[in-house]
């Protein structure tokens, strides 16, 4: 028997329609209604979802009996997006699993919601596109998606995955990741990992900016540009690292980046684009500016290098000493 067809025919922009099943052609007879965050309904087969899952729809979810024009078909309340739920519904039919590639947006509300629900077909494929997110695309990542993985990772121990993407939310102010954390329900033992993670990058940057300020050299400020014709002190230094100062100061997940801008910042090349949009750029033509630009590049190299090593979900107090 195919119940969808005694389900009434939603009509265009009624907020109560009744989605059929997202698998296509399913003919599964339909006894439940899900009800999205949103407020879309969803059709659903008990048998399915207690094959395929355990406990979803969870015994908290508040449910009622819906008789008008349904039979006797129950309606559940979801804290989930309704296409996060079309989604999981695939997995949890004898049918082919979607492809989660397809779905960028939905993939971390899936990967959580299979976690909760213990859908495991959704948990392994979830688990597995989550890490090549953490590992591979981190760079295409906004901040809330990269918090978004890394809170997936502490939360169900994928410490690989965690660590992975941990670097590209550091730039993020500290009150809205920790206020995001605890509504992802992230421990606060993770937290302050996250915290001191994020200290150990800011020390060595600021290490880094102030290089120069901690340089017992007068040369590096006060000397002839022996390009001028007429012997002028050289204001070149003093340029980029007010440049470099300001680019960098307030992100300490770009702290990897920092030699090889230093070393090209500056540089008249036209088959370097990277700073094309920079109104700022000049041309660095003092020898004097060039030789100090390439000592601060090895030393940036040289205190940025061993935080390479250092892995979020292992820090602790002593992290901070290295
Ligand atoms: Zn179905
Ligand atoms: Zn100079």
């Amino acid at each position: 028997m195919d119940s969808h067809t005694h389900l009434p025919i939603p009509a265009a922009g009624d907020a109560t329609a009744i989605e059929p099943c997202p698998v296509p052609d399913c003919t599964l007879p339909v006894d439940l209604v899900l009800v999205s965050k949103e407020d879309k309904c969803i059709s659903a087969h008990t048998v399915n979802l207690g094959l395929f899952s355990n406990g979803f729809p969870p015994a908290s979810a508040s449910g009622e009996l819906a008789r008008d024009g349904l039979g006797s078909v129950e309606r559940v309340q979801l804290e989930e997006t309704a296409d996060v739920l079309m989604l999981l519904l695939k997995f949890m039919h004898h049918a082919h699993l979607p492809d989660l590639e397809m779905h960028p947006f939905q993939t971390a509300g899936v990967a959580e919601a299979a976690e909760k629900y213990e859908v495991f077909s959704a948990v392994a494929l979830a688990k597995v596109y989550m890490k090549r997110r953490a590992k591979y695309k981190s760079r295409s990542l906004s901040l809330d998606d990269a918090a978004e993985v890394l809170f997936y990772g502490l939360k169900h121990g994928y410490n690989d995955i965690a660590d992975d993407v941990a670097l590209e939310t550091i730039d993020m102010p500290l009150d809205r990741i920790v206020a995001q954390a605890m509504k992802a329900g992230i421990s606060s033992h993770h937290i302050l990992q996250w915290v001191l993670y994020r200290e150990a990058h800011q020390r060595k940057l600021q290490r880094i900016l102030v290089w120069s300020r901690c340089k017992k050299d007068s040369k590096l400020y006060f000397h002839v540009d022996s390009m001028e014709v007429e012997q002028v002190p050289c204001t070149q230094w003093a340029r980029l690292e007010r440049d470099m100062v300001g680019s960098f100061a307030n992100r300490p997940g770009s702290i990897f980046e920092f030699a090889s801008a230093v070393s090209h910042y500056g540089d008249y090349d036209e088959n370097f684009d990277y700073f094309d949009d920079e109104p700022e750029n000049f041309l660095m033509t003092c020898d004097t500016c060039k030789g100090f630009r390439e000592e601060w590049v090895r030393y940036a190299r040289e205190i940025a290098d061993p935080l390479c090593g250092l892995s979020l979900t292992r820090m602790t107090l002593s992290s901070l000493k290295c």
